[in-house]
């Protein structure tokens, strides 16, 4: 059996690696556009910010890694035509320039995204930059070193990181951010405040509600028309989202209106021979019961593995995502998952969203947080959609828990009395994921009619 992977960062990655574990056996030829594979995004925030000492560290496997297992690995070459009928596909040696044809039985796409960058005038200029992969680092690295004031346009997760690791090493940094809030898609607008107060008590200038229009630059800076007025800069960095990679088979596999590969829940496209995994393909999202486009290395890995193990024969299903992330922001995380309240109430739920602010453990002990909760539920149902958690103590494993509540279609009545705990090192008699179900369901008999 000849596999032919395509892409190999992160899906494609754990993709070949569960098919080698597998069917060691298997002739399994990758394909990869960069000189690198398996390279963490995560790690140019953590670079820039200093906690990291090198990029490279971000790469937890090397061509090597896969040859040692029974891959060819071919770096620097570019798959540009699939052609699904003849289970066959065309590549460029992007060093020698060489093209040819290869065949496979089994194809998997792992082809990624790739950022949006809105066609704004001046948006290729070089002191313009994007944010995705090493080699977008190393520029945003080097850069980092002569460049004073730094503007980001977008204010997803990745710019609001980049803030802060900019705000953190002595930059001067404009965060411009369009029409959206704060993070819309991970937190309500109430969080979305909060993080954006503490960018700014870090010296980040918050320019929110205003729209990049166009760039200029001169030898020195880059300047940045937005729809109120103009920003000046030493460099500008874009980051207003992904898109799916997939133009490589428009009219092969059936796509969503996004553009994302829509998979069963095997990973099998709509030819049963070609495969998908990450940011290329659609999440099956369980808080709407749908396809959803969800680019995290956490969906990419999973479904990279859910290909090996179903390839040659249909083994486990996908069990779906809540999409849940956290973020790191100065000494805080904010945590979330599922629907937040506006996108719930946009998907047609009867949505509620109890709040409780609450100190993570008695008052008694040396030390105690408090920590700011959100849960998002269905009225009707009194299911629980989603959660957004923010303190500076460490809560990122309670929104891993609320995904889990999503994930098995717990209702707010189950995450107030499910067994929790109790220690006073760590929590109170009644868990703060507990009284935050408690909370859910008062508000349910006060608003009873
Ligand atoms: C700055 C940043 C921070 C992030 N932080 C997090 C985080 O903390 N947690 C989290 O879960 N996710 C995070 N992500 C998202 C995560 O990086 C992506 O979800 C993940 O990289 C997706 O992996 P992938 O393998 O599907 O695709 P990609 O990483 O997009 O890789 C696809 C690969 O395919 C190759 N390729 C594409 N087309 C071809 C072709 N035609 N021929 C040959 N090769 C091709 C590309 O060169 C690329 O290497 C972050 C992303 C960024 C940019």
């Amino acid at each position: 059996m000849k596999v032919i992977i395509i892409g190999c960062t992160h899906a494609g990655t754990s993709a070949a690696q569960q098919i080698l574990k597998a069917h060691p056996k298997t002739d399994v030829t990758i394909y990869e556009r960069n000189d690198n594979i398996s390279f963490l995004s995560c790690g140019i925030s953590l670079y820039l910010g200093g906690t990291v000492k090198s990029l490279d560290d971000m790469i937890y496997a090397t061509p090597q890694d896969l040859e040692q297992l029974g891959a060819v690995v071919r770096t620097r070459h570019d798959v540009y035509h699939v052609d699904v009928q003849q289970k066959q596909i065309l590549v460029e040696d992007l060093v020698t320039g060489r093209k040819f044809a290869d065949q496979y039985d089994k194809l998997v796409l792992a082809m990624g995204s790739v950022p949006v960058v809105p066609p704004l005038q001046g948006v290729s200029l070089p002191n313009v930059l994007i944010c995705k992969d090493y080699a977008d680092a190393t520029k945003i690295a080097a850069t980092a070193k002569v460049k004073q004031h730094i503007a980001i346009i977008g204010g997803g997760y990745i710019g609001v990181e980049l803030a802060e690791s900019y705000s953190n090493t002595d930059h001067q940094v404009t965060l411009i951010n369009g029409l959206h809030p704060l993070l819309s898609h991970y937190v309500d607008t109430d969080f979305s405040e909060k993080v954006g107060a503490e960018l700014v008590a870090h010296g980040v200038d918050l320019r929110l509600n205003e729209v990049a229009l166009k760039f200029d630059s001169d030898a020195q800076h880059v300047y940045i028309q937005t729809d109120q007025a103009e920003h000046q800069a030493d460099l500008a960095v874009v980051c207003v989202g992904f898109r799916a990679q997939t133009d490589l088979v428009v009219g092969q596999v059936d796509l969503n209106a996004d553009g994302s590969i829509h998979v069963d829940q095997y990973m099998r496209t709509s030819d049963h021979d070609v495969f998908a995994a990450g940011d290329a393909v659609a999440v099956h999202y369980n808080p709407t019961q749908a396809d959803a486009y969800a680019p995290l290395a956490t969906n990419a890995v999973r479904q990279g593995l859910l290909v090996g193990m179903n390839i040659f024969r249909l083994t486990l299903a996908d069990i779906g995502t809540q999409a849940t992330s956290a973020l790191h922001l100065y000494n805080k995380t904010l945590a979330s998952t599922g629907l937040t309240l506006a996108r719930a109430e946009k998907n047609g739920f009867d949505a509620a969203v109890a709040s409780l602010t609450d100190n993570y453990r008695p008052e008694f002990m040396p030390s105690t947080t408090p920590i700011d909760m959100r849960l998002v539920y269905d009225r009707q149902t009194h299911k629980i959609l989603g959660g957004q958690l923010y303190s500076e103590y460490d809560v990122a494993q309670s929104a891993n828990l609320l995904s889990v509540c999503i994930q098995n279609e717990n209702t707010i009545e189950q995450l107030a009395f499910v067994d929790m705990l109790f220690s006073p090192h760590y929590d109170r008699p009644l868990n703060y994921l507990n009284q935050l179900g408690l909370v859910a369901m008062d508000q349910e008999t006060r608003l009873k009619p």
